[in-house]
């Protein structure tokens, strides 16, 4: 039976960790801010929203929270970027995504000022990710990363597999991955012999959005297995992209869902907007 990766546990030591440099910057008056837009009802988005809000006061942040109607305008959601892009207070800024179909999240995801993009989502960061010369990296990835440092792992010269190519998911998980010097593979929806290609990963990481697609017959033996999706099941209970049934059986260590990578993706955020706190500040703090 594998080990199971307690993404809990492992995001509160992050949080932790974050907490007490909030105190410590507390006591050179600066206070790590994050304000979180979030635009219609969505139940989904309420549900991050409210993780987000509890997460900040937990690690000593402060945080504001605007909840706008569905009907709100595109030039009124860059007004309110604008605001907080000038605001002191504010290290961090959030757009809830997804947005209404009638706004554009790529426009306003360049009207952030890329120093308080604690998503990392904005064009600016996306390219310093490339690079490998980042303040900011994506939570979703950075959380993956942790989680697979916690089991002990070290990605170096590991046969590496991210199935899924999406701007926040696997893109910049597979660069993470590389930037440890890991032999990456992406893999898609076009992928011929997408298990032949999975039965090679010594680390595979699943960002796929299908219920329980990764099957254990897909993993090779003692494998590390992250699992990032987030889907309803047949029954509409919340699974992840992998069947941790059978792959638990022959992953050497693998994370649930939930319980896994989403307790990191909110841990990573915490610890983005406290890196933004000390840069805007890095006069005071010096
Ligand atoms: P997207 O829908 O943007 O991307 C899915 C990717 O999976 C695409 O690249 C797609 O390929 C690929 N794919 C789809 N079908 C197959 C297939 N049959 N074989 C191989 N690849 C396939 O999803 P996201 O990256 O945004 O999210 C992925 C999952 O992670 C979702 O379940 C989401 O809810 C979850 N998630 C969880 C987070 C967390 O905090 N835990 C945060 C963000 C996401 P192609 O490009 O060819 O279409």
């Amino acid at each position: 039976m594998a080990q199971i990766i307690d993404g809990k546990k492992v995001s509160a030591q992050v949080k932790a960790r974050v907490a007490d440099e909030v105190a410590a910057l507390k006591e050179k008056g600066v206070t790590p801010g994050l304000a979180v837009i979030i635009v219609g009802d969505d139940s989904a988005s309420q549900v991050y929203v409210r993780n987000k809000e509890k997460a900040c006061a937990e690690t000593g942040m402060y945080s504001e929270k605007y909840a706008l109607p569905a009907e709100t305008t595109q030039e009124e959601l860059l007004n309110l970027v604008k605001e907080l892009n000038g605001k002191k207070e504010i290290s961090g800024i959030l757009c809830q995504l997804p947005l209404p179909s009638h706004l554009n999240s790529d426009i306003v995801i360049n009207a952030i000022d890329p120093i308080k993009d604690v998503d990392a989502f904005h064009p600016v960061n996306v390219g310093k990710i490339m690079i490998g010369d980042y303040a900011f990296l994506p939570c979703t990835p950075a959380g993956v990363m942790e989680l697979i440092k916690s089991a002990g792992v070290d990605p170096e010269g590991k046969n590496c597999v991210v199935v899924g190519r999406s701007n926040i998911v696997g893109k910049p998980m597979a660069m993470l991955l590389l930037h440890k010097n890991a032999t990456v593979t992406i893999c898609h929806s076009k992928t011929v012999n997408l298990s032949e290609i999975t039965k090679q990963a010594d680390i595979l990481v699943a960002a796929v959005g299908r219920a329980k697609f990764i099957t254990g017959d897909m993993i090779k033996p003692g494998a590390v297995v992250i699992d990032v999706g987030m889907n309803r099941d047949e029954n509409g209970k919340l699974c992840g992209d992998v069947d941790f049934e059978s792959a638990e059986k022959t992953a050497g260590a693998i994370t649930p869902v939930p319980g896994g990578v989403g307790p990191m993706t909110i841990a990573m955020l915490m610890e983005n907007t406290l890196t933004a706190a000390k840069i805007q500040n890095a006069n005071k703090l010096k």
